[in-house]
């Protein structure tokens, strides 16, 4: 019913009383008597309207007209609602009965750190009791490596850790933030391919520790038949070379196998005493120097800051960079080696004026055995594993790997180390193409 209906209800009503009481001989009385008459109604109305109100959930009471309507439409409302609210438990329901359900563990922390959610196997993962939600998180987790990768913010890369106290577990934790500073959990028992990598790395590594004996006495005795050409007919010279030459390169594919090795299962474990990066490219020249008289190596050091981090880590790491930048460039060309404060970080840079690299291939370039082209390192007598080396070290250094290049120009690779020594990104390489 609209409002000009009731409306001219009224006009009705009123006009029905004034005829009424001009026939009585008061008027004015007769329309005063049904205004009040009509203003107690109203009062009537709205006192059960506010009963009705009061008593939630119940179907309205039956009235006439006007109110009649209002009510049915505040009834709607309150059914929508009702309804809208219902669907929405059903989700959140839905939700939480699939993270209950999922076998990896799944905690919900708020922006003040505290615990408002977690499954079943978040519990038993991280040790908590059902009692512990609403608690702060770090009161209750037990691991410092977890604690320190909560409280630094930088969920760029997953967290593997060994629990503490039992037989070796081993946890991948990610965090998410979502809304307004609540992180989501997914927590992970990867103990089983930890594992696995073990045992392949094991592998790795001592195949290659029992092939250097074997290998060490082939290249022994090429090179001590090489060493008096006159004794040998001349068509088993070259073969022989070449033979000294494999030999040689497998020896320094077992060295880097090994050493790529030791620094993975170190990882985590690298000795954090201050290195001085001052002194360590000052012999890195002193050798390449030998190795290399005829290259120019410029090296500019506008810094003294030492990184924390193991010195032959990182030794090895920057001699493969400075190798790669001398093998994949004219010999007449410079190498230039700096090591500079950057934007708040420090980095060390080698740059070399080269072949450069193909803006496709940079991303792979880390990968073992990744090479631009074959013939490329077999001409240099690379073994692939350089820049794999080069990772790692950056990774368990919290260093960056940025690489720039331009093919045909020469390449840029920099090892970015944050003030704190602690990674400057997620990402353990990045790269961009001048
Ligand atoms: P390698 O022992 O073959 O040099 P690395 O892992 O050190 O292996 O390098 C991987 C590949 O990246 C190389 O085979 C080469 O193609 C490319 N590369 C590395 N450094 C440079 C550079 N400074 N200039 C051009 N190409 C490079």
């Amino acid at each position: 019913m609209s409002w000009t209906s009731s409306a001219a209800r009224i006009a009705l009503l009123l006009a029905f009383a004034a005829m009424l009481g001009w026939y009585y001989g008061q008027p004015l009385w007769a329309v005063v008597a049904a205004l009040l008459g009509l203003v107690v109604f109203w009062l009537h109305q709205m006192q059960r309207v506010q009963a009705w109100l009061r008593s939630a959930g119940q179907p309205p009471p039956e009235t006439y007209g006007f109110w009649g309507d209002i009510l049915s439409e505040i009834y709607q409302l309150q059914k929508k609602g009702r309804e809208a609210r219902a669907q929405l438990q059903s989700t959140v329901d839905y939700l939480q009965n699939s993270f209950s359900s999922m076998r990896d563990g799944v905690a919900i922390v708020d922006d003040h750190g505290v615990l408002k959610w977690f499954n079943q196997p978040a519990q038993t993962l991280l040790g908590l009791r059902a009692a512990d939600q609403g608690q702060t998180l770090m009161n209750l987790a037990r691991s410092p490596e977890f604690l320190r990768y909560f409280n630094r913010g930088e969920f760029g890369t997953p967290l593997e850790y060994r629990t503490a106290g039992d037989a070796g577990t081993w946890l991948r934790v990610e965090i998410t933030r979502f809304g307004d500073g609540d992180r989501l959990l997914f927590i992970r028992d990867v103990t089983a391919s930890m594992r696995m990598e073990k045992v392949r790395k094991d592998f790795v590594a001592n195949v290659s520790h029992e092939l250097r004996t074997p290998l060490t006495v082939i290249s022994g005795y090429l090179a001590t038949f090489l060493g008096d050409t006159t004794k040998l007919e001349p068509r088993y010279i070259k073969p022989l070379q070449q033979m000294l030459q494999q030999a040689e390169r497998m020896e320094n594919l077992l060295e880097d196998l090994l050493w790529l090795s030791r620094i993975e299962s170190e990882q985590g474990l690298a000795m954090h005493s201050p290195v001085d990066i001052r002194a360590l490219l000052a012999e890195l020249q002193d050798e390449l120097g030998t190795a290399y008289p005829r290259r120019r190596i410029e090296l500019e050091v506008a810094t003294d800051h030492e990184v924390p981090g193991d010195y032959r880590e990182l030794y090895s790491a920057v001699s493969n960079l400075v190798v790669n930048a001398i093998k994949y460039s004219a010999e007449d060309s410079v190498v230039k080696i700096s090591w500079r404060q950057q934007d708040g970080a420090y980095a060390l840079t080698i740059t070399d004026q080269g072949i450069g690299i193909d803006a496709a291939h940079i991303p792979r370039l880390t990968e073992r055995f990744f090479r631009v082209e074959d013939s490329r390192s077999s001409a240099t007598g690379g073994t692939g594993l350089g820049l794999a080396i080069v990772k790692h070290v950056a990774a368990s250094h919290g260093a960056r790997l940025q690489i720039t290049s331009k093919l045909g120009r020469g390449s840029s690779f920099s090892l970015v180390f944050s003030d704190q020594g602690k990674a400057t990104t997620g990402q353990p390489v990045s790269a961009s193409v001048a």
